[in-house]
């Protein structure tokens, strides 16, 4: 088969499995046009990452010992800080959930107005549609992976948070990030993609490809940790038609930790 086609024809075989993973039947299935059709550029794709190797399981009391660790930080630190000026808007610190000893880590913006109230990361309209795809789509369970934002407080209106906000809170990000040592981590939408990478560049261009968050920062020094961004669930939801990419995206991240696509 010709590059061009099993390109179109994956494109179309993502887009359905998408659709009945994560919902979106009732949406016609696009034929491709002239104009979705991949250049010569997009059609060389960089090779597969290979999988990772096995990383040694994490013990019980290890795990139960991030736990405490991450509990601690929460409770000292995040609940009563007023490092940026969110703390005057907010109903509750949204801090993290999940496996202290999580092979995959989410990491979203920031929290929404169903967050703020109850505390916990993705739980709106946007949070069902991230647990459909981590439980629907790569056969885990939510409380398999850890699900974080960037900033710990709901900006007013659910706006972009800014870039002192960000400076101010991503402190917390980074230690979860160290003390739960995920194998991967999925960056959710460009705040969080361009927070962790460091970068500027678009979602469009960032998706789809690996890249590496080194843990001491904007220094290279350390043992780095793979970041697949990928379309924000908020975003989804405006434009279900994007969902096929983030499947694909989703894939990528199962190929290179050995998670078989379950069965349908
Ligand atoms: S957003 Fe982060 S830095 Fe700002 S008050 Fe909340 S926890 Fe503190």
């Amino acid at each position: 088969m010709a590059a061009n086609t099993h390109t179109i024809v994956q494109a179309l075989r993502d887009r359905f499995e998408a659709d009945a993973i994560l919902g979106a039947r009732e949406l016609p299935i696009p034929v491709p046009t002239a104009a979705d059709r991949p250049t010569r550029a997009q059609s060389s794709a960089a090779p597969a990452e290979p999988p990772l190797p096995p990383r040694t399981p994490v013990s019980d009391e290890e795990r139960e010992s991030r736990r405490v660790a991450l509990e601690v930080m929460d409770a000292r630190e995040v609940m009563g800080c007023t490092r940026c000026g969110l703390h005057a808007t907010r109903t509750k610190t949204v801090f993290g959930v999940g496996n202290p000893a999580a092979r995959i880590m989410f990491i979203g913006e920031a929290p929404g107005h169903d967050e703020d109230v109850s505390g916990e990361p993705f739980v709106g309209r946007a949070g069902q549609l991230l647990t459909a795809m981590i439980e629907k789509g790569m056969g885990l369970k939510r409380e398999d992976v850890y699900i974080a934002n960037v900033i710990k407080c709901r900006p007013p209106n659910n706006r972009t948070p800014a870039t002192d906000e960000i400076a101010a809170c991503k402190d917390y990000l980074w230690r979860q990030i160290e003390m739960i040592r995920p194998e991967v981590i999925i960056a959710l939408g460009a705040p969080a993609a361009q927070t962790l990478l460091g970068t500027r560049e678009g979602i469009g261009r960032l998706r789809s490809r690996w890249h590496s968050f080194y843990p001491s920062g904007t220094s290279t020094i350390g043992e780095p940790i793979p970041v697949m961004p990928t379309f924000h669930p908020a975003y989804l939801l405006r434009d279900p038609t994007e969902k096929s990419k983030a499947w694909s995206d989703l894939k990528l991240v199962m190929a290179r930790l050995n998670i078989p696509i379950p069965a349908r």
